[in-house]
């Protein structure tokens, strides 16, 4: 009996030593999930801040701290601790603009004029391949690209985009989808009427996703009549959703538009009551000043997409007039098809040099401009900018490690100008959305980077056989 008794004593007691160690260690140093210590850290928040050697504090998907490392080391203790060594560890890219799933059909048809490219090679293939699986896969494909360099939301306009929006969740990445309108038959829907609905089930289904936003996305003025664009902005003014679509991408998209209602694009989408500071508008390449003073009255947010413009040969977007009137602008790939890849680091590099070669001015677009367009500026324009495109207290933690230990990274610095010139994609080394660790160390998590790869060779082959009849 009394060893018994002396059992249930060292029982207890033991029991009320490690409470107590427990409630002490809990006391002076939270728990938390993630902590990215000794970084580079360009926060981009509204000052600007590098910190040299900062610490991120990430708990519940969200910035829980930004700091000093050494004063907030002690504070926390992390379930997972990552020492980046001087690394640069920024906000995840944003790409604003683009069509993923066209991955599938990228070096399918270059070098070709727009309408030519778009009326016998695009639309032919899309109509002829393009279902739910292969936009699902195809999707997937392109988003294993996109995590690789450094993005971690992409606002996506293409058909099937409840699949987008199912890849994305499964690969944890951030998106905007946005179903194409058109007032011709889509290979998911046969009228935009029925585009309409299928949108209006996406926003439903997804509105309380932390990862998912749902967009209204008719594709363009020339290709969808007044009545298609005002009731895609009836529903996006509904459910209070982005409302995203091509606009003034052409010369002669800009002719046609003006032969039939005697106004610009931009003009007659204002006429239409729909410029607004939920509209996203891709390219804005041919802008008249009445034009550029309608996009900042209306808060308009432009999707800059220098690399597709160049290689379609659209023109030279007004950036440097559209920032100085005060314009909100974000950066884009555009579908690979017209790229031909989804590395936001090349879009920053291209958008820089390609303005100074076009206003013959090396001081225009500096490398800071171009970094903000790729991140708070992208995040403003997709109506996201309180939750994501900066590293700072309360936002969701969206963050990417850049490993700047290589010959073509040496020295440091201007950490803007290393960003903006410099650093490639692949530099990239880990990537978190939403407070999880998606990428570490340059391998995908999440999906499996060689299946995706093995179907969708698969496919293409098939895609190739069948052209060569
Ligand atoms: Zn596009």
């Amino acid at each position: 009996m009394k060893r018994k008794y002396i059992y249930v004593f060292l029982l207890v007691f033991g029991l009320l030593v490690v409470s107590y160690v427990h409630y002490q260690f809990n006391n002076n140093c939270k728990i938390v999930d993630i902590l990215i210590i000794n970084g580079t850290v360009i926060t981009m928040d509204s000052n600007r801040t590098i910190l040299e050697s900062g610490t991120i504090v990430i708990n519940d998907g969200a910035i829980v701290a930004v700091g000093a490392s050494e004063s907030l080391k002690s504070k926390f203790k992390a379930k997972e601790t990552i020492n980046v060594n001087g690394k640069i560890v920024m906000p995840g890219l944003i790409n604003t603009h683009t069509h993923a799933a066209m991955v599938i059909f990228r070096g399918f048809a270059d070098d070709l004029p727009t309408l030519e490219w778009l009326e016998n090679y695009i639309w032919p293939a899309e109509a002829k391949y393009i279902n739910a699986e292969v936009v699902r896969l195809g999707t997937l494909l392109a988003i294993a690209e996109m995590i690789r360099s450094g993005t971690t939301t992409f606002n996506d306009m293409y058909f099937f985009e409840d699949e987008v929006a199912k890849a994305a969740k499964e690969a944890g990445i951030r998106a905007v989808i946005g179903e194409t309108l058109l007032d011709f038959p889509t290979p998911n829907k046969k009228t935009p009427q029925l585009g309409l609905k299928y949108t209006e089930m996406l926003i439903r289904k997804w509105r309380d996703d932390p990862l998912i936003t749902v967009a209204v996305a008719p594709h363009a003025p020339y290709t969808c009549s007044p009545e298609v664009l005002i009731a895609a902005k009836n529903l996006s003014d509904k459910y209070n959703v982005p409302f995203h679509i091509h606009l003034s991408e052409t010369k002669n998209e800009v002719n046609g538009i003006k032969k039939k209602y005697g106004l610009t694009p931009v003009e007659y989408l204002d006429n239409l009551g729909i410029l607004g500071d939920n509209v996203i508008a891709a390219h804005c390449v041919h802008l008249t000043e009445k034009d550029i003073q309608l996009i900042v009255r209306r808060k308009v947010g432009v999707a800059h997409n220098p690399e597709s413009n160049m290689k379609l040969a659209s023109g030279v977007a007004p950036i440097p007039d559209l920032l100085s009137a005060g314009a909100n602008i974000g950066l884009g790939t555009d579908g690979a098809a017209s790229n031909n890849d989804l590395n936001m680091f090349e879009e920053m590099d291209t958008a820089a040099k390609l303005h100074k070669l076009f206003c013959h001015d090396p001081t225009v677009i500096d490398a800071r401009t171009v970094v903000e367009m790729a991140t708070i500026g992208g995040a403003r324009i997709l109506g996201l900018d309180e939750q994501i495109g900066s590293i700072e207290i309360g936002k969701r933690a969206d963050v990417i490690i850049i490993n700047t230990n290589n010959p073509h990274l040496i020295p440091l610095y201007d950490p803007y100008s290393q960003i903006a010139y410099t650093i490639d994609g692949a530099d990239v080394e880990t990537v978190i959305i939403e407070g999880k660790i998606v990428m570490r160390n340059h391998e995908i998590l999440t999906i499996s980077k060689e299946k995706i790869i093995q179907d969708v060779r698969v496919l293409s082959a098939r895609i190739k056989e069948d052209s060569k009849k």
